[in-house]
């Protein structure tokens, strides 16, 4: 195997050993202190001319890298005896390149102790140690894969039994799917049952702890808030995302995806026992899997006093207890403010019937500007970028398919050159279709109404 060593100009270098009995006959002459010196200067980049000047090299036939006794920079860890390395030549200033030997010619020894088969003590001590130690862990992962396989197996039989009692049950009573909500208590019981294995499955992971209302953060707070909001379901604890106007709890549906993945990642909701069955099933993994769009959800946090009283509190959020925190105020500006512009560019090109979906990229773009203009300057961006577009649509200069990237490309040069320029962007006032989550930031947790539309985010909490 090729390998360097870097010896950077160190002249004394003392982990380089010679193997004198190697030194071929035109450098016979030379003390070991010499010729590791012309090794050094070798691969310090002198000419070949003036070392041979210098160290009277007169017969040599080859290459004289290959004149080079063997050398060693590091002894065998088994018998302590020098591993011997042929040199090879010089590519970079001051780096060493040799072939590195693999085994001990000593004693036989390999590192690689698969292939090992020295007689060294030691090393066949290891070797017996490492060859227990894979058996116990391929033993000890195969245990744990039948019994996951075992608990699945029993699971997945469990769940099957009652969904067919639950069919069974419904049929014999001529009740339809949402007949068996309904006064059949049997029926009921059961379907808790099977819901428990669902919440069971989904909180496998986080270790099943609840929080406590008073343990939430801030961001916990304030998403949790928006999300209650936009899906309590009138009369009861339960949550149900909105079929339709699923924008309206956040800017766009990527961000209500991230809201949803963020509250069920932190545990902070988990499926209702009301959850329809039909929107559960069993993977091809047999998993129980379900739409995470469509199932109904319960708030899983511990109240401090009622659960009706932190409601209250998340749904209306108190800007005291935000604005102590003003690093965290001014992330969650930005945050929101890269949302409502996202969601305007998303507009502006679906009045143009191009389909969008967003892209990282495009965010990040975003993310930058938000840093220097407030959310109408970029409205205004974001306008002229979409006129230009219109226009080049028509001429039929560039394909619908290019359309996000060429308006964002406009975005960002436009953006750019304003900063740079120290232009005077002017505002740009449309009528939006503003989130719950903005309106929640806004209103209630920053209490700046417009002027989060208005003000530059850093520049405000400055
Ligand atoms: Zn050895
Ligand atoms: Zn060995």
């Amino acid at each position: 195997m090729k390998k360097i060593f870097d010896f950077n100009g160190n002249k004394e270098m003392k982990e380089m050993v010679i193997n004198e009995k190697t030194t071929t006959e035109s450098l016979i002459h030379l003390t070991p202190a010499a010729l590791k010196e012309l090794i050094l200067k070798y691969y310090a980049n002198e000419t070949v001319t003036a070392l041979k000047k210098k160290y009277r090299i007169t017969r040599s036939k080859h290459t004289i890298v290959k004149a080079f006794p063997t050398v060693s920079f590091s002894n065998c860890r088994m018998c302590d005896k020098p591993i011997w390395s042929r040199l090879l030549v010089r590519e970079r200033k001051n780096i060493i390149s040799f072939e590195e030997e693999l085994w001990c010619h000593a004693c036989k020894h390999q590192e690689n102790s698969s292939i090992c088969q020295c007689e060294n003590e030691t090393c066949t001590k290891e070797r017996i140690f490492q060859k227990e130690e894979i058996r116990r862990l391929q033993e000890e992962e195969e245990r744990r894969k039948q019994e996951r396989d075992k608990k699945r197996e029993e699971e997945r039989r469990k769940l099957k039994e009652v969904q067919q009692k639950i069919r069974d049950e419904m049929e014999q009573r001529g009740l339809g799917r949402e007949g068996m909500e309904i006064d059949d208590q049997k029926v009921k019981i059961e379907h808790n049952e099977i819901t428990i294995e669902i919440i069971n499955d989904f909180t496998i992971g986080g270790g099943g702890k609840l929080k406590n209302e008073n343990e939430l953060s801030l961001n916990e707070r304030l998403i949790l808030g928006a999300f209650i909001r936009g899906t309590q379901l009138e009369g009861t604890t339960d949550l149900q995302i909105p079929l339709m106007n699923k924008y309206l709890i956040t800017p766009t549906l990527d961000f209500f995806d991230q809201m949803l993945d963020y509250l069920i990642k932190n545990q902070l909701i988990s499926p209702s026992r009301s959850t329809a069955l039909t929107e559960c099933s069993i993977n091809q993994y047999d998993e129980v899997s379900f739409n995470k769009m469509m199932i109904r959800y319960r708030v899983n946090v511990i109240p401090s006093h009622s659960y009706k009283n932190m409601v209250q509190n998340l749904i209306f959020p108190k800007s005291e207890d935000f604005l102590k925190d003003r690093e965290f105020c001014q992330e969650i500006w930005c945050k929101i403010a890269v949302g409502e512009v996202m969601a305007d560019l998303d507009l502006s090109l679906e009045k143009k019937n191009i389909v969008y979906s967003p892209r990282k990229v495009h965010q990040q773009v975003f993310e930058y500007l938000i840093n220097y203009f407030s959310i109408n300057q970029i409205y205004n961006i974001t306008n002229n970028a979409g006129n230009r577009l219109s226009t080049k649509l028509i001429e039929g200069t560039i394909h619908p398919s290019d359309a996000a990237d060429s308006m964002i490309m406009h975005i960002e040069n436009y953006g750019l050159k304003a900063i740079r320029e120290k232009w005077d962007v002017k505002p740009f006032y449309r009528q939006t279709r503003e989130s719950i989550l903005t309106k929640m930031i806004f209103n209630n947790v920053l209490t700046i109404g417009d002027a989060g539309y208005k003000e530059v985010a850093r520049k405000y909490f400055q």
